[in-house]
């Protein structure tokens, strides 16, 4: 498959990514964890981009497609891929339509997951992460989490909770979200690509998106 997820920050793309990746094989690029990854192994990118993430606010959009048109070009991403997190700007979304072009790339779908925001802040501000960075898998300390000790049930490693979920942090991303990414979804609809999937629980978003039967 090649799709787009939208959505909110919180709203659940990391985990929906990753059981469509799994599902069938189709690589997650997740701008957000390449930065997170960028920033732990303290090289270039991750340092100029640290300040932004940790304040909420946006990568500029050059670092950003320096990152996706190195990652689009490498060959695990013939088999299909799920962007999640990309594009986050209309300027992003029309680079992207560009690459795309060139490598004769169509999008199967662009998926708008949807959740209230009560639902939202209440995920954010509960949700946990594994810290290693080849793990990254998510929990939420109510319904879902780590092993004792605050272990990965995956891998062993410390899960933590991510720099950019305190409170502040969390309302400027829902802003950012408002004022520069909402906009994607009317531009995805004149598209014709746009479907929006409720995101309340990941078993059923994930067999909703399935149903839609993406090659
Ligand atoms: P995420 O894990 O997708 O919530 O992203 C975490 C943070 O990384 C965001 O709040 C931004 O600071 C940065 N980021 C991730 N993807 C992008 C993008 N496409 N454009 C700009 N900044 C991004």
């Amino acid at each position: 498959m090649r799709i787009i997820l939208l959505g909110s920050p919180g709203v659940g793309k990391g985990t929906i990514a990753k059981l469509l990746s799994q599902h069938d094989n189709s690589v997650q690029i997740s701008t957000g964890d390449i930065l997170r990854s960028a920033i732990k192994e303290g090289t270039e990118l991750g340092r100029k981009a640290k300040k932004y993430m940790g304040e909420g606010g946006l990568v500029p959009d050059s670092r950003i497609w320096e990152i996706i048109e190195k990652r689009l070009m490498e060959p695990d991403g013939r088999k299909g891929f799920i962007l999640d997190g990309f594009p986050r700007t209309i300027s992003q979304a029309n680079q992207l339509k560009e690459i795309l072009k060139k490598l004769n790339i169509t999008l199967d779908y662009v998926i708008n997951l949807e959740a209230p925001l009560n639902v939202i802040l209440e995920r954010l501000t509960t949700r946990r992460t594994c810290s290693n960075q080849n793990c990254q898998e998510i929990y939420n300390i109510r319904n879902n989490p780590p092993a004792e000790g605050n272990k990965c049930k995956k891998c062993g490693q410390t899960v933590v909770q991510r720099d950019d979920e305190t409170q502040e942090a969390i309302a400027e991303r829902i802003k950012v979200y408002n004022e520069k990414t909402a906009p994607l979804v009317g531009y995805y609809e004149k598209e014709k690509l746009l479907v929006n999937v409720e995101s309340l629980k990941a078993d059923e978003t994930f067999a909703e998106i399935k149903a839609l039967k993406i090659q």
